[in-house]
């Protein structure tokens, strides 16, 4: 599956034509915000099964492999909802966080 790149607008502007538009503002960003929580349990459930099922219902690591892509896919849509609803966006979110990791491990919080 490797096309040619995606940029994140891109991105956004395919997959969030799906999302009801309903909702209002704060609807959607409670959707986003429970659908982040939602989904990234999926991934969490994901791996309990993987490590911890006596029987895996995954035939090869491939399936987990995808299972997760697809969860995280899952986690990314309302990612990019809740991004739309606050007005922010992917690298917004990845600066952020990196200055914080690097505030963080040089000895600030
Ligand atoms: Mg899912």
């Amino acid at each position: 599956m490797s096309e040619k790149r995606l940029s994140w607008e891109e991105y956004c502007a395919d997959v969030l034509q799906w999302q009801n538009d309903e909702l209002d503002l704060n609807d959607r960003i409670i959707n986003a915000g429970l659908g982040i929580a939602d989904e990234a349990g999926e991934v969490a459930g994901a791996v309990k099964k993987r490590f911890f099922y006596k029987v895996p219902p995954y035939r090869s690591e491939f399936d987990f492999r995808e299972k997760l892509v697809d969860e995280m896919g899952d986690t990314l849509w309302y990612f990019a909802l809740m991004c739309e609803c606050i007005g922010s966006n992917l690298e917004e979110v990845m600066r952020y966080n990196m200055e914080k990791l690097r505030r963080r491990h040089s000895g600030g919080t």
